[in-house]
């Protein structure tokens, strides 16, 4: 077993803001595409693939793991949210959705999100 949790959160666990809450409360600007009363939805500033956007419950779970377990309801929201972003910006040949949780999967933001990838044909997962 590794020392650490593997998600555990090495930047920014002590209950501050992070740069999510931030685009929330629009002190940061995004590309916001859309919005509900308990989602957002913004285009990744570093885009890895043809369509790329972030889906963030407006409150905070560390992963999505924390966010089933707290509020399954919310996780609901945050994958019918990801489905309308994909059928807004014409994905309909097909997209993923991407959860990543913990420092092997490279999570980076310690606010849940989702990815959702498309509008080119995905490589294969893994490395
Ligand atoms: P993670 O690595 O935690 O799964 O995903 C975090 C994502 O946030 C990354 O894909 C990264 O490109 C994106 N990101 C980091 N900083 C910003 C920012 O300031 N604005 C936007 N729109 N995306 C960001």
């Amino acid at each position: 077993m590794s020392e650490r949790d593997a998600t555990e959160d090495t930047t920014a666990d002590n209950g501050s803001e992070t740069l999510f809450e931030r685009i929330i409360a629009r002190e940061i600007p995004a590309d916001i595409v859309y919005e509900t009363d308990t989602t957002i939805a913004f285009r990744d500033i570093k885009p890895q693939a043809a369509t790329h956007v972030l889906v963030v419950p407006k409150t905070r779970y560390r992963n999505v793991a924390e966010l089933a377990a707290a509020d399954p309801r919310l996780l609901a929201d945050v994958i019918a949210t990801a489905g309308k972003v994909a059928e807004l910006e014409g994905l309909g040949n097909g997209y993923r959705v991407v959860f990543n949780t913990g420092a092997d999967a490279g999570q980076t933001v310690f606010h849940v999100h989702a990815h959702l990838l498309g509008g080119e044909q995905l490589g294969p997962f893994g490395r």
